[in-house]
């Protein structure tokens, strides 16, 4: 299938931030290859893209299998003609200091959190390059900048993968390939919730008091965040390259 539109792959696109992505993308006439774990809630993205006549197909597959990953960008452009724009989104967290932490705690976030986005921005490059460029976009967070209390795994991961993007972005900005990360911080999403929920407290009460918190007045809403992804992935950013975005809703790291 080849169109002239382009080929957006982001994983994560079950998740409260893959999912706003892939409906601004969708909106934008970009075309959808949607990657997750999860299969189920990618079928409704699906339908809405076709609503939109917008081409979406979906790749589901675990990002902690090392050959999913490295073949996953060349399988997206022989189905769907291209691969202009990569949305390293999947992550998980894990919480504590190090004395709470496990080997799996490690091993896992290492895996998808940092080896994931290594293993597909290496299979993207040469697809990219050969066309002529493209974008990535890496989510990480400001947790990732600025050391966050008790949460070492996901801090280092955040930390790795904005010291990839940096690296990225310096070495391919000749082949025309632009590479960006976001950085939120608290966004009402799965992820934040499930934290509240695992420490007994309900969570629409603690987004309300942690919306207090910041000096815009709530924490973002994944929508905020999509936003500036589809920046960062638009020629309007044509000349950002290596950035950590931080999208914080003037809120500091404490
Ligand atoms: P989410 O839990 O809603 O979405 C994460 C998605 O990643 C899920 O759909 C999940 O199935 C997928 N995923 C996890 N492990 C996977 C695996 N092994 N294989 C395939 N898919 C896998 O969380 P979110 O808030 O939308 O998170 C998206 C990104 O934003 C993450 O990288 C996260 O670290 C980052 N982030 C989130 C926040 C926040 O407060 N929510 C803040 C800063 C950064």
């Amino acid at each position: 299938m080849t169109t002239n539109r382009k080929v957006a792959l982001i994983t994560g696109a079950a998740g409260g931030i893959g999912a706003a992505v892939a409906r601004k993308f969708m909106r934008e006439g970009i075309n959808l290859a949607l990657a997750d774990q999860s299969e189920a809630p990618l079928e409704a993205l699906l339908s809405e893209a076709e609503g939109l006549g917008v081409t979406a197909i979906a790749f589901a597959g675990d990002l902690t299998e090392a050959s999913y990953c490295d073949a996953l960008p060349q399988h997206v452009q022989t189905a769907m003609g291209s691969l202009d724009i990569l949305i390293n989104n999947a992550g998980l967290i894990r919480r504590g200091p190090i004395t709470e932490a496990t080997d799996e705690d490690y091993s896992l976030s290492m895996t998808v959190n940092v080896e994931a986005p290594f293993r597909l921005s290496r299979a993207s490059i040469p697809l990219m390059a050969a066309n002529g460029g493209g974008v990535i976009v890496n989510t990480a967070s400001c947790w990732g900048k600025y050391p966050g209390p008790n949460h070492l795994v996901y801090c280092m991961t955040k930390a790795a993968l904005a010291s990839m993007t940096q690296c990225l972005g310096r070495d391919h900005a000749h082949q025309n390939i632009r590479v960006n990360a976001v950085c939120p911080n608290e966004v009402n999403t799965a992820m934040l919730r499930t934290g509240f929920e695992v420490r007994g407290l309900d969570p629409e009460k603690a987004v309300v008091e942690l919306n207090a918190s910041v000096p815009i007045g709530h924490i973002a809403e994944p929508e905020e965040i999509a936003d500036v992804v589809a920046f960062l992935a638009s020629d309007e950013s044509r000349y950002v390259c290596g950035s950590l975005l931080e999208v914080n809703g003037g809120k500091p790291v404490f």
